[in-house]
């Protein structure tokens, strides 16, 4: 039996990985646009600060892929898949790819603004390896010291604090009054803020960009507001689009992302998605934990192990700045504050927050930031029945 699995990121990893497990009666074909073995998108903010080496990066070299029998095409990009006839068209290639089950772990683009002078020098979003590289180099060539990052998300706070490690001024800016406002309420959010500008951190909220300023390359930023803020450098950290095209020429069904089943079937059941790429009951995902929960599943399915079906993943998220512990789990507030718990605990003075929300006796929410934490009850827990006795002790620990 031939598997094809198209992107060679943690979607595609795990989908082969736990393919292999099973023996070797399986042909594995794995394409990639990039021209790199399996690396982690997570350190690309370490790397451009010069926290992890490139070498650092790869999870995977090239002999894993050969001990494993599994063909790997890199600098390859798919053109078109012909779901009829059951093979892949490659771009620049006469080559025809055949398969008998197809895994689409195509990932996602980052978002971007449209600013009207789309050639002025100095504007990035941070995806793979390559964007990175390309930041570096930037940094370095117009030996940069004042940035400017659009998107106060996970991402951008992420990689604000890595490129101010490399003394340059950094500014963020975020289009909603508060910082994370996927993950986190206003006060502990403003909490967060405090922490992150005591270590040098600026914040411009509740705010968003009109034009950059600069013809050949960017030299600053003018806000919708009017104000002006210096800057040789834009990352915009937007979030993530779907990459549904490959699917969506191939006729396959797409909307925000690729539609799938609770097995991760697209309405061909011989292709499965997986990862950023997917949209499964109006939700998509964009994290690594959902991308690994899917993966498994549909090489499950593959395998025709009779596994469960899909429940949605999750939503947890930590972020990785030094000197501050924060994981959220589930939603930052209740539907509705009337009928839920909202249990705290709070100390401002060392940036501590816990807050667990529980609305009928199910816990749907967890904020844990500063001093660690049981965060794997939280995730483990969220969605079920509690004891808030329990929960008590776990948030007073
Ligand atoms: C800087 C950064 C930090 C992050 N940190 C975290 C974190 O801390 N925690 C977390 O949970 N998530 C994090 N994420 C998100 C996480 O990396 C993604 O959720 C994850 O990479 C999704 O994996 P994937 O395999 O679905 O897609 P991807 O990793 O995007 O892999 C898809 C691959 O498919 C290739 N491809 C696409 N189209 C084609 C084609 N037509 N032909 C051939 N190849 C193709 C792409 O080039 C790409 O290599 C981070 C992301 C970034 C960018």
């Amino acid at each position: 039996m031939k598997i094809a699995i198209i992107g060679n990121g943690i979607a595609g990893q795990i989908v082969a990985q736990n393919i292999i497990k099973k023996g070797q009666d399986f042909e594995i074909v794995m394409i990639s646009k990039e021209n790199h073995p399996y690396y982690s998108r997570i350190f690309l903010p370490h790397f451009i600060s010069g926290d992890r080496t490139k070498k650092q990066l790869y999870q995977r070299d090239l002999d894993w892929y050969d001990k494993n029998k599994i063909q790997l095409l890199l600098n390859t990009e798919v053109a078109k898949i012909n779901p009829q006839k059951k093979y892949i068209e490659l771009v620049n290639s006469e080559m025809k790819i055949t398969y008998d089950n197809l895994v689409l772990a195509v990932g996602s683009e980052p978002r971007k603004m449209s600013f009207g002078n789309p050639d002025v020098q100095g504007v990035f979003t941070l995806r793979t390896i390559s964007d990175a590289d390309d930041i570096v180099s930037y940094i370095k060539s117009h030996e940069v010291k004042k940035a400017f990052i659009i998107g106060g998300g996970l991402l951008g706070i992420e990689l604000g604090y890595h490129v101010k490690n490399l003394n340059i001024e950094v500014t963020i800016c975020e289009i909603f009054p508060y910082l994370l406002p996927r993950q986190l309420d206003q006060k502990t959010s403003g909490l967060l803020k405090k922490y992150l500008e005591k270590i040098g951190l600026k914040f411009v909220l509740g705010e968003t960009v009109e034009k950059i300023v600069g013809s050949q390359t960017v030299e600053g930023i003018k806000m919708k507001s009017g104000q002006r803020i210096e800057s040789q450098i834009i990352m915009e950290q937007l979030g993530i689009i779907p990459n549904t095209e490959l699917a969506k020429i191939s006729g396959l069904e797409t909307d925000k992302g690729i539609i799938v089943n609770e097995f991760m079937q697209t309405n061909d059941p011989e292709i499965y998605a997986v990862g950023d790429c997917i949209q499964f009951d109006k939700q998509i995902w964009g994290i690594i934990p959902a991308s690994m929960e899917q993966a498994k599943l549909a090489a499950a399915h593959i395998l025709n192990e009779d596994p469960k079906p899909y429940t949605p993943s999750v939503w947890h998220t930590k972020l990785k700045v030094a000197g501050i512990d924060l994981t959220c789990v589930g939603s930052p507030s209740p539907k509705d504050e009337k009928d839920a718990q909202i249990l705290t605990n709070i100390h401002p003075e060392s940036y501590m927050c816990r807050k667990v929300i529980i609305e009928e006796n199910k816990l749907t929410g967890a904020i844990l930031m500063g001093l660690g934490g049981d965060s794997k009850y939280f995730i483990n827990n969220v969605g079920k029945d509690v004891d808030i006795e329990q929960v008590k002790e776990k948030i007073n620990e």
